[in-house]
């Protein structure tokens, strides 16, 4: 009975088990086997036959002991007008489990038509003002209930970022926390965009307002979808634009999760719809659409500049966070242990999949080799496999990129570059695994220290002084983030400032936070997203002057 109290308390570690609970066997007899697992069996109340063997896996962090054997719905439905909905015309898209090459469900795949009706319902929402009548504060209640709804798929939420995404369990799980304090970060903050009065004279009175621009068509990519896609909904909802999202045709699942729960939250009809599809069908077809009035774009440059010719035809304002070669100098007073915790961490997170990934190392020549030695040692402990399985180091997205990678990697040799270590798919596993890679001997005009590898792969490069250590920092179309490792303060303070990157991390990769405002300098793109600074690019200033 007691057990069974517990279960009550919280049901969301225990509510997956054995067989009539739809547990996984096969994927708990794996788990178990890279975990600590404690077996054993409850009975609950009033049922004498039906015992419950579940296997509780030991593990480290905040969120207490878990269980990971929820199984993955087969299909999803576009969420539109506040409806569920299948493709117009009922096609649908597979999803592979990148760890296995395995279709793990189906989604409905999206299409122009479903762009239509969803910015038509976006654009009814928005016309009734639905959310521009609300209070700032109710707005903000709204995005808190969101916050809140959220929780209730929190296993669910970890499980299919592993599976549809690749995410480590680690990450997996933290995505939920991540995109729970963007949403009340910015609830918080929607009743705290204030307007200017303007000093013009006695007898005039004039001030300025934020409005919003109204209907915003959202990309994502799928690297990050959920917290990624929840911090441009809550940035538009918190200042009462309405929403058209393109969920990642890659790794949609966490998105629809949200939508879930924004339908629970009580989100008004229309104002938030996701849609999953391919890119080059409904994402084309939403960024070219009449009816819309904004654009937050993340991803690939290239995919970048074609939704910027299709916004440019109608005038309309982006907000766009593009790619990065983001590189990390290691000057000769750094501290070694941090430097390859930093790095490494910086490479090898979501196995190299992150915009702002420390794909370059600039290290002064007296720390190369040591520099090097210690990133390929980090790289060779790492453990390589399935995320859901407890692997250090998951897959890539898909076959295609881990193609793309690979030869990329070629590239590298060929242009006479050291293969320290890497270099190659992992033999020996189903999914699209890349072997953590340390390039060394790298010159600043290699294609692998010009390219986005978008995977685990770092280039090293030596320098002599410091102005060749910025040049070479600066030396990409890219500028997105930048890094240095030095105790000197004055130093630090100097290259940062000459370092051309929305951000420069000192001494830790990633120094910063959702309170941090992100985004990139040249071809990374322009707009930022987190941070206060965020919600100014969902606004447009209106200047009132009244004669009085
Ligand atoms: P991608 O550009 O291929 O796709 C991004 C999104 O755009 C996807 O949802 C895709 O369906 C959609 N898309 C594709 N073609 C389109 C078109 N013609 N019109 C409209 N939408 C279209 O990028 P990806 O491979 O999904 O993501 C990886 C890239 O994203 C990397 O270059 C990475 O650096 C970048 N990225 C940047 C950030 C950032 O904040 N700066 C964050 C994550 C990823």
């Amino acid at each position: 009975m007691a057990a069974a109290r517990h279960i009550d308390a919280k049901p969301r570690f225990f509510y997956q088990s054995t067989a009539e609970l739809g547990i996984h066997p096969r994927r708990h007899a794996k788990f178990a086997l890279a975990h600590p697992v404690t077996a054993f069996s409850l009975r609950l109340p009033g049922s004498d036959n039906l015992q419950l063997n579940l296997a509780r896996l030991a593990r480290s962090g905040d969120q207490g002991e878990r269980i990971m054997s929820i199984e993955i719905r087969p299909y999803w439905k576009n969420y539109i007008g506040g409806k569920w909905v299948d493709s117009s015309d009922g096609q649908r898209i597979d999803i592979i489990n990148p760890g296995n090459g395995q279709k793990i469900c189906e989604v409905a795949r999206g299409t122009g038509a479903d762009i239509d009706k969803a910015v038509a319902a976006a654009r009814s929402c928005f016309k009734a003002r639905v959310l521009q009548d609300m209070a700032p504060h109710e707005r903000g209640a709204l995005l808190f209930r969101i916050a809140d709804e959220l929780e209730k798929a929190a296993d669910e939420i970890a499980e299919v970022e592993c599976l549809d995404n690749g995410k480590t369990l680690e990450k997996g799980r933290a995505e939920l926390p991540l995109t729970q304090r963007y949403l009340r970060y910015y609830a918080g903050l929607a009743d705290k965009l204030e307007g200017r009065q303007i000093p013009i004279g006695t007898d005039l009175l004039d001030y300025t307002t934020h409005e919003p621009y109204g209907v915003s068509a959202q990309i994502v990519p799928w690297n990050g979808p959920l917290p990624v896609g929840a911090r441009s909904i809550a940035c538009a909802i918190a200042t009462a634009n309405t929403v058209v999202l393109k969920s990642p045709e890659d790794s949609p699942l966490s998105l629809f999760l949200l939508a879930e729960a924004c339908e629970r939250a009580g989100v008004p009809d229309g104002a938030v719809n996701i849609v999953c599809g391919l890119g080059y069908e409904a994402g084309a077809a939403l960024v070219a659409h009449d009816d819309i009035d904004h654009i937050v774009f993340t991803g690939s440059v290239e995919t970048g500049k074609s939704v910027l010719r299709a916004a440019a035809e109608r005038v309309i304002p982006c907000v766009m966070e593009l790619g990065g070669k983001s590189g990390g100098i290691v000057f000769p007073d750094a501290d070694l242990d941090q430097v390859a915790e930093s790095a490494a961490a910086g490479i090898f997170k979501h196995a190299g999949q992150i915009c702002s990934a420390g794909s370059r190392l600039i290290v002064h020549r007296s720390l190369y080799d040591e520099v090097v030695s210690r990133l390929v040692a980090k790289a060779e402990a790492l453990t390589v496999g399935p995320g859901i399985d407890g692997a250090e180091l998951g897959p890539l997205i898909s076959a295609r990129q881990l193609d793309r990678v690979e030869a990329l990697c070629q590239v590298g040799i060929d242009e006479g570059a050291t293969l320290c270590t890497g270099g190659k798919r992992v033999a020996g596993l189903d999914g699209y695994f890349m072997a953590p890679t340390v390039f060394g001997d790298v010159t600043p005009q290699m294609r692998i220290a010009q390219e986005e590898f978008f995977g685990p792969v770092v280039v090293i490069i030596p320098f002599e002084d410091t102005e060749e250590a910025i040049e070479i920092a600066n030396g990409t179309d890219f500028g997105l983030a930048a890094g240095l490792y030095t105790n000197n303060l004055s130093l630090a303070h100097k290259v940062a400032h000459r370092l051309v990157a929305g951000q420069v991390y000192v001494n830790q990769w990633w120094a910063g936070g959702i309170e941090t405002p992100f985004g990139g300098m040249k071809r990374s793109g322009y707009g930022r997203e987190k941070g206060q600074e965020a919600l100014l690019g969902y606004v447009q200033t209106k200047n009132i002057g009244i004669k009085l």
